[in-house]
């Protein structure tokens, strides 16, 4: 593994090299970008350069000396990486940070502390780590890691150095799938590349899952079959159906969000470019024609709120219901 393995991060990896070479290293960092698209790896490379005891001219790891091979395996006694225990970042955690931080580093040259999913830090611990932040030893260096930057508290984020994560093209992680999986089809690696939307994290979890495609196929059948007006009265046994999903919701919730947004972007420019569901095309033209911009909007918006109630513990079937209640438009039909 080296900054080269990185797909798609060019420009971030620039700048931290760049401050390597000029020995401008920050002693705090936010990486900032959706979830799979390359931070960890990076901040853990970055660990690598910061540490290698014979980087070369480029100012690249050498990826062979002990420290390397340490940091590569997460094993170094020089870093640590703090991640969200159940869901939360608890303010045990970094008081005993706080502690450890105190302590010269103990064979490299800068003691690393990446704290992976940053918004999930909880208020006191966020208050916990402004006191380190704004008085950090000379020989440590913080990487907050982070999907959304809004949660960070603001005198936080104005003490460090922000690096942004881009969304990576459909067309490099179709390569670099095709790249590690020889036996992977063309095609199946187009559709997935598409589906990932700018995530090779994405992109690798639902080449791993051997049901995803099954699974995508049942609902987006029940999509297919759905059209405004058209609900009957056997709303609710199809509500049951849903429902009964309740387990894998968030993957379900993700295919239908994608199959209205898909839709929504064909019939407001017709371009088949940035399609995710790019082996459905015919079958979202015709919808495209069937539903009305604002029908479309109404249930994207949704979809955006259900993923608060479901984080907030809203009952799931009523949820559900009025999900269904949408996506047939019935609202639009009363009136
Ligand atoms: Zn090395």
């Amino acid at each position: 593994m080296s900054f080269k393995d990185i797909v798609g991060q060019e420009r971030a990896i620039k700048i931290l090299k760049k401050s390597l070479k000029e020995n401008k290293i920050s002693s705090s960092y936010i990486f900032v970008g959706s979830e799979g698209t390359g931070k960890k790896l990076t901040a853990i490379e970055f660990t690598k350069t910061v540490n290698c005891l014979n980087p070369n001219k480029s100012s690249e790891a050498c990826g062979d000396c002990q420290s390397c091979n340490e940091i590569s395996k997460q094993c170094s006694p020089d870093l640590k990486i703090i991640e969200p225990i159940k869901s939360s970042i608890k303010i045990e955690q970094i008081r005993e940070m706080r502690k450890e931080i105190g302590l010269k580093p103990f064979k490299n040259k800068k003691k690393m502390y990446i704290i992976d999913k940053a918004e999930k830090m909880t208020l006191e611990a966020s208050n916990c780590l402004l006191k380190t932040i704004e008085e950090p030893p000379y020989y440590a260096i913080i990487i907050l890691i982070c999907s959304r930057i809004d949660p960070i508290l603001p005198t936080i984020v104005s003490r460090c150095q922000i690096v942004n994560f881009g969304l990576i093209s459909s067309y490099k992680t179709k390569e670099f799938l095709l790249n590690k999986n020889n036996n992977l089809e063309k095609e199946k690696a187009e559709i997935i590349s598409k589906l990932a939307q700018g995530s090779i994290g994405n992109a690798l979890k639902l080449l791993s899952d051997k049901e995803y495609f099954i699974r995508r196929e049942e609902v987006l059948n029940y999509l297919s079959a759905i059209s405004p007006g058209k609900y009957g009265d056997d709303i609710f046994a199809k509500v049951e159906k849903m429902v009964s999903e309740v387990d894998r919701i968030e993957g379900i919730l993700e295919m239908i969000r994608l199959w209205y947004r898909d839709i929504l972007i064909i019939k407001n420019t017709g371009n088949q470019k940035y399609i995710a569901n790019c082996d459905k095309l015919e079958i979202l033209g015709k919808k495209s024609q069937i539903y009305s911009q604002k029908m479309l909007i109404d249930i994207l918006d949704y979809l955006e709120q259900v993923e608060e109630y479901l984080m907030k513990n809203v009952n799931k079937r009523l949820i559900l219901e009025r999900l269904y209640i949408k996506m047939v438009g019935v609202e639009y039909c009363l009136k």
